[in-house]
């Protein structure tokens, strides 16, 4: 199968500052262009970056060479040298898919196969929504290796259909060798927006214009873990996007289920996937922005068994975590205000800047500033299909409290 053309890539050697040799020591995948010390000629994108001691002149490590990006090598291999060739690729993908067996025995057929730096692919990720497979690049170190990847991928995925997607700073940058965003390089897409299963809970994901590759699969738990407190509860769920906890919600037997979302397109997905399953409950939606949707709710005076807040990454950069910080902990305070006594407030983080342990005291401390007192029901972190190998791969946290 050919994606690319044949692209043609050397070995380059390389050497490091000591504080970033010992960092790949300890198996942090990223190499910063500020962190190289000696390079024995220029790179282009996907060349292997070899890395040696700078004491003993021994291998290290192995990554691709980045000249589009500040993390200049991203590293895919550790210690020991291996052959980098076909067999290699298909060794880690078909690593990657035995971790995720257990979720595929569920009634699922929607996952993250690849999940980046944390399968030791750094930027390429692959996820599958029933027959369709999703591949989003967000480096073009991927498209020497393109043609070795994907016949593997839909081999073991066994799929009808690939989309490409590609990142926006993939795009504004360097040879994209004729691929662009939302192409089909393989098979027939009879429909861009796929219906797939998520713990026998139908949605649909258009894997051509929707968000990263259509859809959020990272909080599948935690949507199930709502689904099955929601039995004859009312619950709101808010920055819902297409709808995941609040249609686990009503399949889970809520009476009443209120999605609130600034984007309408994104409540009207959630109304879609709503009535792909069957249900008793009611389901508003609310077009507001979250902190002035929830504090209109408690002028209001409105109350729900279950609140969930998972809101969009707040620190994208390393200048914007102490506001991120004070928007969690507004919507902490704001969403304690809209619990029923004994009922549940999850709270959500999404990232990766603002550790655990800061989210759950920043979380905890302002539910008692809205003057409740709680009980920690479960605090959960990454599903199976989203491993974590490295301290910043650690994104995903979530705290259940249950009020007075
Ligand atoms: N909880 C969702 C994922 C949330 S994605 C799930 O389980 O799949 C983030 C969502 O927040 C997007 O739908 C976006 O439209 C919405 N959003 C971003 N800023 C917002 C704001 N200020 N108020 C309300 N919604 C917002």
């Amino acid at each position: 199968m050919k994606i690319t053309p044949f692209i043609e890539t050397k070995r380059l050697a390389i050497k490091l500052k000591p504080s970033a040799e010992k960092m790949v020591k300890q198996g942090h995948p990223w190499i910063f262009e500020n962190s190289i010390l000696k390079q024995n000629t220029d790179g282009k994108a996907g060349d292997l970056a070899i890395v040696y001691d700078n004491k003993k002149n021994n291998f290290l490590a192995c990554g691709l060479y980045d000249p589009y990006s500040p993390i200049r090598i991203k590293l895919i291999q550790y210690k020991k040298p291996s052959q980098i060739n076909e067999d290699w690729f298909v060794n880690r993908i078909v690593e990657a898919f035995k971790i995720r067996q257990p979720l595929l025995e569920t009634d699922t057929n929607s996952y993250r196969l690849l999940f980046g730096e944390n399968d030791l692919l750094p930027g390429f990720i692959a996820d599958v929504y029933n027959k369709v497979l999703v591949i989003k690049l967000y480096s073009h170190i991927w498209f020497p290796y393109l043609n070795w990847m994907i016949p593997c991928l839909i081999e073991i995925v066994n799929c009808d259909a690939v989309v490409l997607r590609l990142s926006r700073t993939l795009q504004s940058k360097g040879a994209t060798f004729n691929l662009h965003d939302g192409q089909v390089i393989f098979g027939d897409l009879e429909n861009e927006v796929v219906i797939f299963k998520e713990h026998g809970v139908l949605f649909s994901a258009n894997v051509i214009k929707g968000h990263k590759t259509g859809y959020f699969l990272d909080h599948r738990h935690n949507r199930r873990r709502v689904g099955e407190l929601s039995y004859n509860k009312t619950v709101l769920d808010v920055f819902s996007y297409a709808g995941g906890f609040s249609v686990h919600a009503l399949h889970g037997g809520a009476k009443k289920v209120t999605s609130l979302d600034i984007s309408r397109q994104a409540l009207e997905m959630a109304q879609e996937n709503a009535s792909l399953n069957t249900h008793e409950g009611t389901h508003d939606i609310i077009i507001a922005d979250a902190f002035e949707g929830l504090q209109s709710l408690i002028n209001q005076k409105k109350t729900f068994d279950i609140v969930v807040i998972d809101p969009p990454s707040f620190a994208k950069r390393e200048n914007e975590i102490s506001r991120a910080k004070k928007s969690y902990a507004k919507l902490a305070k704001l969403g304690a205000q809209l619990v029923n006594s004994n009922g549940i407030l999850v709270l959500a983080s999404c990232s990766s800047r603002i550790i655990a342990e800061d989210f759950f005291k920043i979380s905890e401390e302002h539910i008692l500033s809205a003057g409740r007192s709680f009980e920690v029901q479960e605090k959960t972190y990454h599903d199976i299909d989203h491993p974590v190998n490295f301290t910043e791969g650690a994104y995903l946290k979530c705290g259940y409290y249950m009020l007075d």
